[in-house]
């Protein structure tokens, strides 16, 4: 049977790493049909600021798979990543990063059985790119957790374990500061844990998982985290086995995976021909078992793993760390390599924590429902308005104050989240941007949107606004956070 696939040779060494992974694919037997397709720096520069042309979506909705070599993204300015545009086009919702020890790479922690999975939400958090300019100096961008994204990505987490015989998923959050988002993320980790009583739940802070990963890493089975999280966790844990040079990954969802290397476009090495491809060979091996190819999987992941630990071929960045660059082989001579190697098995084998068959794509079971915003145990207690003005707290404070009228009470003004207004600390320094915290005059009493229009006038009058957030009530829950002080 013939596979159709997307294939995106992107930018810097993507054409170099793409076409050594398409010939190794080739070399199997394993029969493909390539649709080559553009994204990102040649789309961008042709004025496309989408950086994915509808043809590319257009053949990635028709095949459901691609192998893509990385995109470049202009850091601190430009169009946004065209990575990511793909990712969010396809609600590839699951970022599955696998880090485990390989034969012929040393690392710090040999033969402790490192072999553990990062499944990154994908779609959301900060990567939803949701940002403002609240004022000429002040930058927001908005962290968005929902239920459903947090579910489907735990879900193929605990599905992931299964499938693959790991015992243990830890949660990583940071749920101690972002009690609502990354609270959220957590409860729906605690509410599923229980559909899985052969796996171990655990939740861990995620600062604690960067000092435990790096102090012992074999603890560890498969980590879910959120999207930001499990970008920077992620690149920790390749560090750990090696190096970017060999960290796979796929982004699966329900419709299409993409699966791409963790590494960008090095663009200083482009177009030179010394490039790892390991990389995006691994890649390619979890793509192959994604289509249902699982003995060509094997025979790749074997022949690198050959070529690897005989070390006769070896790349740029590996001859470098062993002081000798001038033995390094290029890019197509290690795809040549490993050609070569197909058929044997590496000597060496470590323990793994996986004792079944490697993972595909878990039957999306969606159990979720929507629940309107407005539901009968809804109330709306306040609002807050964000606000920018020069000056101290006391006369803004005493301004909205005024503005208040006989519906609302001004609670409190926060700058940058901590309380400065009727008490606060001398030393916050409150950079001319106010969260001003209005609730109904009449505790406990919910506030209309006539009312909350009313106020805004007044206070428009007196400072200029950005934003407003209302404050909701859930039954007994406070849907906001309290300031800082509060
Ligand atoms: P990068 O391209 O990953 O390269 C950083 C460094 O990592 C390289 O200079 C090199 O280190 C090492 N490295 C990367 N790939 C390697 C490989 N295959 N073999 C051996 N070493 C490798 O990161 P960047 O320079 O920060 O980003 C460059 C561009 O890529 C940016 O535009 C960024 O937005 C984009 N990017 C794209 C993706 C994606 O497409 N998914 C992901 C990340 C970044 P040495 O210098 O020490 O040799």
């Amino acid at each position: 049977m013939s596979h159709a696939v997307t294939l995106i040779p992107g930018d810097g060494v993507g054409p170099e790493i793409t076409a050594a992974s398409r010939r190794v694919i080739e070399a199997t037997g394993v029969a493909i049909e390539w649709e080559e397709a553009v994204a990102g720096a040649a789309v961008f520069e042709r004025g496309d600021t989408s950086g994915v042309p509808q043809e590319t979506a257009d053949s990635i909705a028709r095949t459901g798979v691609a192998l893509k070599g990385p995109l470049a993204t202009p850091v601190g300015f430009g169009e946004k990543s065209a990575n990511v545009t793909l990712r969010k086009l396809f609600e590839t919702y699951a970022n599955i990063r696998p880090a485990r020890q390989i034969p012929g790479v040393p690392t710090r922690y040999d033969g402790e059985g490192v072999d553990f999975i990062v499944v990154r939400e994908n779609i959301e958090d900060l990567y939803a790119g949701v940002e403002y300019m609240d004022s000429r100096d002040v930058a927001v961008a908005l962290k968005i957790i929902t239920r459903r994204g947090s579910e489907k990505v735990i879900r193929y987490a605990f599905e992931l374990a299964r499938r693959e015989g790991r015992k243990k998923v830890t949660c990583a959050t940071k749920a101690n500061i972002l009690k609502l988002s990354e609270g959220l993320f957590k409860s729906v980790f605690e509410e599923m844990a229980p559909e899985y009583p052969d796996i171990e739940p655990q939740h861990l802070i995620i600062d604690n998982v960067a000092h435990q990963m790096a102090k012992d890493p074999a603890q560890f089975d498969i980590i879910v985290t959120t999207n930001l999280a499990g970008d920077i966790i992620s690149d920790l844990a390749s560090g750990l086995v090696g190096g970017l040079g060999f960290a796979a990954s796929g982004n699966y969802g329900d419709d299409a995976a993409i699966f791409e290397a963790v590494h960008g476009s090095a663009p200083k090495y482009a177009g030179k021909n010394v490039i790892n491809p390991t990389a995006l060979i691994l890649s390619s091996v979890m793509m192959l078992r994604h289509l249902g190819e699982a003995s060509a999987a094997q025979h790749i992941e074997d022949a690198v793993f050959v070529t690897l630990e005989e070390g006769e071929a070896v790349t740029l960045d590996v001859a470098r760390q062993a002081g000798d660059v001038e033995q390094s082989t290029s890019t197509s001579g290690f795809a040549d390599a490993i050609i070569e190697n197909l058929g044997r098995a590496p000597a060496t084998t470590y323990e793994r924590k996986s004792q079944g068959p490697p993972a595909t794509l878990p039957e999306p079971r969606p159990r979720w429902e929507l629940r309107t915003v407005d539901g009968p145990d809804t109330q709306v207690i306040g609002v807050d308005i964000y606000t920018e003005m020069d000056g101290a707290p006391e006369p803004i404070g005493q301004a909205l104050e005024a503005a208040a009228g006989p519906e609302f009470r001004l609670l409190l003004v926060s700058a940058r989240g901590t309380k400065v207004y009727p008490t606060g600390s001398s030393s916050t320094d409150t950079v001319g941007w106010w969260r001003c915290r209005f609730v109904a005059a009449q505790e406990g009493a919910t506030v209309t949107d006539a009312a909350i229009l009313a106020l805004l006038g007044r206070v428009g009058e007196r400072m200029p606004w950005a934003h407003v957030q209302k404050l909701r009530m859930f039954g007994e829950d406070e849907g906001f956070t309290r300031a800082q002080g509060q």
